[in-house]
C-alpha cells in the first residue's frame, strides 16, 4: 500500500491530503493558512471531529513540518511515522512548453518550474516554495511535479498560437497552455470509463465549471483545444474573471476610468465575470437565490455564462467533426442543474438532449433516451489524480 501526500501551495496557504492508493481513500487532509502572517491549520481525519489550530508559521518550511507533526503525533495522527509517506504530489499551475506530463522532482525539474515564474506570477512561486519547504522538511521522500497545463500540450499549433507577431511566441512563450489539465484528464478518462468504450475512440467535451471554469476539447484521448490560455483569464465568464474579452477594451477603459494597467489587470481578474455583471456575488448559490427574488443582473449574469459555454460546446464539436460525450465536473458543473440545463438546451442539432427529470435527481447519466451524445456528470477529483500520477512514477522509479 502506498501512501501519498497531496500538497496543494499557495502563497500564503498549504493544503494537503493523504491517499492510500490502493483504496483512494483520503487518510487525512487539511490546510495550513495565513502563512507569514500569523497561521492557522484546519486538520480533519474522516470519522472525527475537525482540528483546529492557531500557531505560528514564518514560511512554508513550518507549515510542513507542522503538517507533520500532525499527521505522526497525538490525537490527530494517522501515522506512526514520516517514513510511512511513501511519496509527495504536488499541483504546480505552470509547466510551459516544457512538460507534457508529471515528472519525478530532480534539480533540473525545480529549475524548469523556476523558469516558468513569469507565466505564472502568482502561483509558481508558491508552488516551487512547497516543494522547497518539503525537500528540507522530508529529505529523501521522492516528490512528484503535476502540472495544470501538461495534458493541453498536445494541442495543434493552430490551436495554440495567438495571431500577434510571432517573435512574441519565439521569445516571451506567448501561445495558448490551457488549465485545469489534471481535472479535464481525469475526468475524460472516468466519461470513457463510464461509457464503456476506449477513450482512442471518442470525441469529448469536457465542461469544468467552477469559480474558475474551462471547457477542453478531447479527441480520441488527447487534448486539442481549451478555453484556457496564457493565462486562466481566458475563455468562459467566471466567479471574479472577464474571460475573453475584446483586447481594444483595456485601452479604452483604462483612459475613460484614468486607471493603470495593473489596476485594469485586477479588476479583470477579481472585479469581473457574474460578480461584475451582477454586482452580487462570484457564487452561483448566491446567483441563482439573487435571481428567484427577481434580480435582474444576476439573471443576466447567468445567462451570460452558460451562452458562453454552450457556445464553446459548438466550437469543439466543430473542430472535432463530431461529438461523442459532453461531460460536466466541477462544483457548478456537478451541482447546478440549471445551469446543465440551459447550457444544453437548444443543441439538439449536434445529438444533445438531456433527460430534465435525470439532470435535476443527481444522476451521472443524465442524457435523454435515445440521444446520440452521451450527456454526463462525473465529480472530478484532482487530488487523487495527482496522487496516482505520483503514485505511477514512484513506482517506475524503484522498478529501475
Ligand atoms: P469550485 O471552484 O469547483 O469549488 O466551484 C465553485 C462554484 O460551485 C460556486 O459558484 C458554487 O456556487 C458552486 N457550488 C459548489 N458546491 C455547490 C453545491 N453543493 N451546490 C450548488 N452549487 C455549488
Amino acid at each position: 500500500m502506498l501512501k501519498i501526500l497531496v500538497i496543494n501551495a499557495g502563497s500564503s496557504s498549504l493544503k494537503y491530503q493523504l491517499f492510500d492508493t490502493d483504496t483512494h481513500d483520503v487518510l487525512a487532509k487539511g490546510i495550513c493558512e495565513r502563512i507569514g502572517i500569523d497561521g492557522k491549520v484546519k486538520h480533519s481525519v474522516p470519522g472525527h471531529d475537525t482540528y483546529v489550530e492557531e500557531v505560528e508559521m514564518k514560511n512554508h518550511g513550518d507549515a510542513t513540518r507542522i503538517v507533520i507533526r500532525l499527521l505522526t503525533e497525538g490525537d490527530t495522527a494517522v501515522l506512526s511515522s514520516l517514513s510511512e509517506i511513501d511519496a509527495i504530489g504536488h499541483r504546480v499551475l505552470h509547466g510551459g512548453s516544457e512538460f507534457t506530463q508529471s515528472v519525478i522532482v530532480d534539480d533540473r525539474v525545480i529549475e524548469a518550474i523556476r523558469k516558468c515564474i513569469p507565466l505564472g506570477p502568482l502561483h509558481n512561486p508558491a508552488n516551487l516554495t512547497g516543494i522547497l519547504a518539503c525537500s528540507e522538511v522530508m529529505k529523501g521522500i521522492p516528490q512528484v511535479a503535476v502540472f495544470d497545463t501538461a495534458f493541453h500540450q498536445t494541442m495543434p499549433e493552430k490551436a495554440y498560437l495567438y495571431a500577434l507577431p510571432y517573435k512574441y511566441y519565439e521569445k516571451h512563450g506567448v501561445r495558448r497552455y490551457g488549465f485545469h489539465g489534471t481535472s479535464h484528464r481525469y475526468v475524460s478518462q472516468k466519461a470513457a470509463e463510464f461509457v464503456g468504450r476506449p477513450i482512442e475512440e471518442l470525441k469529448i467535451i469536457v465542461c469544468h465549471l467552477g469559480n474558475g471554469s474551462s471547457i477542453s476539447a478531447v479527441k480520441y484521448g488527447k487534448c486539442i483545444d481549451t478555453s484556457m490560455g496564457l493565462t486562466p483569464l481566458e475563455g468562459v465568464p467566471m466567479g471574479t474573471r472577464s474571460g475573453s474579452i475584446d483586447p481594444a477594451i483595456l485601452e479604452y477603459v483604462m483612459n475613460a476610468e484614468g486607471i493603470s494597467i495593473s489596476e485594469m489587470t485586477e479588476i479583470l481578474n477579481k472585479q469581473s465575470g457574474v460578480l461584475g455583471i451582477s454586482g452580487v456575488s462570484s457564487d452561483f448559490r448566491d446567483l441563482d437565490e439573487a435571481k428567484k427574488q427577481g434580480n435582474r443582473l444576476a439573471a443576466v449574469a447567468l445567462d451570460c455564462f452558460s451562452y458562453a459555454v454552450k457556445k464553446y460546446i459548438g466550437a469543439y464539436a466543430a473542430a472535432m467533426g463530431g461529438l461523442d460525450v459532453l461531460v460536466f465536473t466541477a462544483g457548478i458543473g456537478e451541482n447546478n442543474p440549471d445551469v446543465r440545463r440551459d447550457v444544453t438546451e437548444g443543441l439538439e442539432f449536434l445529438g444533445v438532449r438531456v433527460d430534465l427529470d435525470k439532470n435535476y435527481s443527481k444522476h451521472n447519466d443524465i442524457s435523454a433516451e435515445g440521444a446520440t451524445v452521451r450527456t454526463l456528470v462525473i465529480p472530478t477529483n484532482e487530488e487523487l489524480a495527482i496522487a496516482m500520477d505520483t503514485r505511477d512514477l514512484v513506482e517506475k522509479l524503484v522498478k529501475h
